[in-house]
């Protein structure tokens, strides 16, 4: 069985990853209970920190599983039935958080946002002084394209002392993260998004006074523990077996971050976000929020195709895969990707694939 990957691929995760980080995917895979693994991991939690703009003291732990193993180590890591969490639900990643806290019966309450709208002052105004501990957000809303405004999530979060935990698992690298700014006591993101690099691993960032409350909390998971992966990355390891390819490919793609600046990906993203979102005026789509992250574009159709039906055609047709949109909106809206290694002749063939679609009336 072998599987296609040639398409271009405008999917927000996997998205499509350098030759020379790619490459690194392909080499032999160490043994990692090693002095240079150890100080290749510090090297790696230094430069993500680095990356999100962390406080003094902050740590970072990387997490073998996917950006929603993350979730839920951060969720039970940081908060417990004592605490009342105020969850933004504004689509399937909010739902998630939401999710993770029922399963874990840690009290919580959502800010239930119609899709595709982002998070305003008045929807803030109930809250607050509403005895809550700690708020969840997902900086960007990935299955909507919303991204959240974070001055007023802070602002909100200092003035009622919560706790901040930011998924960040769509934004890191192509939207600015700033973690000591926010005041946030965790942030994540993954492997398989902005930091294109293969998926596996995830991470969180843990602001002083994270690690604090780790230390002081008896763990209650046993492979998402914090307390052990902190306790473990003292040393530069892991408690279990890691994705040691992967962090080696972190390793390299954090480092050719640093030389280019950690605001290059950002940059970058939006460049070709601008590129895509100029050229889309001629197609029967409509821009689906006018709150919109860097990495992604979301678009609802005008006309009569479904959107599903369009992501089908597109793979089969011309080898290029769009993001599709699932649940209530599988047929009305899909995504266009602008994370990743991309480049404007990419958004070009997808341009003369909608032109050819229109000229045979399937558009
Ligand atoms: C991709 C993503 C996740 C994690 O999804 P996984 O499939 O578990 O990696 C979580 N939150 C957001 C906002 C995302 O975009």
């Amino acid at each position: 069985m072998t599987i296609d990957t040639h398409h271009i691929n405008f999917a927000v995760g996997p998205v499509p990853i350098e030759e020379e980080i790619a490459a690194v995917g392909g080499e032999v895979i160490p043994y990692f209970r090693t002095a240079e693994f150890s100080a290749l991991m510090k090297e790696n939690e230094a430069l993500i920190l680095d990356a999100m703009q962390a406080p003094e003291g902050a740590r970072a732990v990387f997490l073998t599983g996917s950006g929603t193993a993350a979730m839920e180590a951060a969720v039970l890591g940081l908060y417990g039935e004592n605490d009342r969490l105020l969850i933004v639900n504004g689509g399937s990643f909010g739902k998630r958080f939401c999710e993770i806290a029922s399963l874990h019966k840690i009290p919580y309450e959502e800010i239930s946002l119609p899709f595709g709208q982002p998070l305003t002052k008045e929807d803030l105004l109930p809250y607050e002084n509403g005895g809550f501990t700690a708020f969840l957000v997902n900086m960007g809303e990935t299955s909507s394209g919303v991204l959240y405004d974070m001055a007023l999530i802070s602002d909100f979060c200092r003035r009622n002392s919560l706790s901040l935990t930011v998924d960040a698992i769509s934004t890191f690298l192509a939207d600015p993260v700033e973690m000591a700014r926010w005041s946030a006591d965790a942030v994540l993101t993954g492997s398989q998004k902005a930091l294109a690099t293969a998926p596996g691993v995830s991470v969180i960032a843990l602001s002083p006074r994270a690690v604090l409350r780790i230390e002081a909390t008896e763990p209650k998971s046993y492979y998402l523990d914090l307390r052990s992966a902190l306790k473990n990355g003292e040393r530069g390891q892991t408690p279990y077996t890691p994705a040691v390819g992967i962090l080696i490919q972190i390793n390299k793609r954090l480092n050719q971050l640093k030389e280019m600046g950690f605001d290059a990906p950002v940059k970058r993203t939006k460049a070709l976000a601008d590129y895509f979102r100029r050229g889309i005026a001629n197609y029967p789509f409509t821009v689906a929020t006018d709150a919109m992250q860097n990495g992604v574009t979301p678009l609802k159709m005008r006309g009569e195709l479904s959107a599903h039906r369009l992501f089908e055609i597109l793979m089969a047709e011309y080898g290029i895969v769009i993001c599709p949109n699932g649940g209530p909106t599988r047929d009305t809206h899909f995504r266009v990707g602008h994370i990743g290694y991309h480049t404007e002749e990419e958004y070009d063939k997808l341009f003369r694939a909608f032109d050819d679609l229109m000229a045979r009336g399937i558009l």
